[in-house]
């Protein structure tokens, strides 16, 4: 076992934190107190990126992408986090669309909306949870029901990370009621659902954190989906989410190290700067206490990250790893970040001098609910190690 990062990823790594440093915190660092960005904000800073590489990372070469590994990208999302999360979380979702396009979408859905989600001139969300249906997937109330060739769509979709910017989506929803209530894998349909084309209404539900994004309610009401944006039929898209649902998780576990990692670097020069009792605090032991558990969860949490990442590259199965991962970063960014703040004092609770501490804490309370909340990661992790299921 050897633990070397190759010396290629760590140089696109460095190029890419630098990147982020010199274009784009700066930016984050004044504006996401602003609220959600406007479009023209969110268009201008897709064109900042593009030199960056990052919209074309995760995407296969076939469609002009540069197929990192799954390792690579963990590594690029972290420094992404570290930098703004907010922005990292908006433009990173909409990759993960733009991937499954490129990879499992017909040709003329290539084609057509690969080159839109990598110019960032379609803004690309996934649409699965509901009010009724978050970790219960089982509950899916949204119809899709046959109108000759096409679909008509109604229900309601909630949570969807850049939904009220967002022209093209990934919808789940129940075309088979009888055939769904009976196996929650069938009678399911994924619609490459296209605002332009299949109009919906999106209004945005503010969240404790991630401020410049938006984080939609999204409603269908009798909404035309034409047939040809069938993306995924019946039981073929359950397979298929699966897939998508443990890359996803391993990602929030990299927003999250780079969450931790920003509020360790401030806290450290915090505490080296700050002097009570006639030294800097850095000094005082419980300080030293509080720093060195930082590092524990934020350096468990990479290695637990990184595997569940390598093992994906090995095309092995790693749902266990996955959830681990994911369970245990998304838990302990709480803890590190609020001990960034205790570190700071007073200063880790104001954006009045200029601190982003308060934020990063703000920002990574997200992570243990979305993408599968910390509880059901561990009724995943319980049913490999029991092989019994608690649901
Ligand atoms: C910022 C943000 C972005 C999101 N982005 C998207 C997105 O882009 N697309 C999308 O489809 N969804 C998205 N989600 C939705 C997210 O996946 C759900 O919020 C999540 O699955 C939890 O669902 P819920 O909020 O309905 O909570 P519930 O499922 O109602 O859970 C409430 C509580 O009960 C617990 N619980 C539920 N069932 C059990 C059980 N069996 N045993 C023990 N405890 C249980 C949960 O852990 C939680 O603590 C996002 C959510 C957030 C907050």
């Amino acid at each position: 076992m050897h633990f070397d990062i190759p010396a290629a990823v760590e140089q696109r790594r460095r190029d890419f934190r630098d990147f982020l440093d010199r274009e784009i915190r700066p930016v984050g660092d004044a504006r996401d107190v602003g609220g959600p960005l406007s479009r023209p904000e969110l268009d201008a800073l897709v064109a900042t990126l593009q030199p960056s590489g990052i919209m074309h990372a995760s995407l296969p070469e076939s469609v002009g992408g540069t197929n990192r590994s799954f390792l690579e990208r963990i590594l690029l999302a972290e420094e992404f986090a570290r930098a703004w999360p907010s922005l990292a979380v908006t433009i990173d979702s909409h990759n993960i669309v733009v991937e499954i396009i490129a990879r499992q979408g017909l040709p003329w859905m290539q084609d057509r909306y690969v080159p839109e989600g990598i110019s960032g001139r379609a803004i690309m969300g996934d649409m699965m949870s509901e009010p009724e249906a978050g970790s219960d997937t089982r509950n899916l109330s949204t119809r899709a029901e046959r109108a000759g060739d096409d679909w008509i769509v109604n229900g309601t979709k909630m949570w969807t990370t850049n939904g009220v910017w967002a022209d093209v989506a990934m919808l789940t929803a129940v075309s088979e009621p009888s055939q769904y209530e009976k196996d929650p894998r069938r009678g399911v349909v994924h619609l490459l659902v296209d605002k332009r084309i299949s109009p919906w209404r999106a209004r945005d539900l503010p969240i404790i954190g991630l401020k410049a994004g938006t984080t939609g309610h999204i409603v269908f009401e009798n909404c035309r989906v034409p047939g040809a944006h069938l993306f995924h039929p019946d039981d073929a898209g359950y397979t298929q989410n699966l897939v998508v649902r443990g890359w996803a998780r391993i990602l929030l576990g990299a927003w999250a190290i780079g969450i931790m990692q920003a509020a360790i670097d401030d806290a450290v020069a915090f505490a080296r700067e700050r002097r009570t009792f006639g030294k800097p605090i850095a000094a005082h032991q419980m300080i030293q206490d509080m720093v060195a558990q930082m590092h524990v969860d934020l350096e468990t949490s990479r290695l637990l990250t990184y595997k569940a990442a390598w093992l994906m590259d090995q095309g092995r199965r790693c749902d266990l790893e996955q959830s681990t991962a994911k369970l245990h970063a998304c838990e302990v960014v709480k803890r590190v970040t609020d001990s960034a703040i205790q570190i700071l004092g007073g200063r880790g609770l104001t954006t009045d001098e200029g601190y982003r501490t308060e934020r990063l804490h703000r920002d990574a309370r997200f992570l243990a609910v979305a993408e599968g909340t910390s509880q059901i990661m561990k009724l995943i992790i319980g049913r490999r190690l029991l092989g019994v299921s608690g649901l």
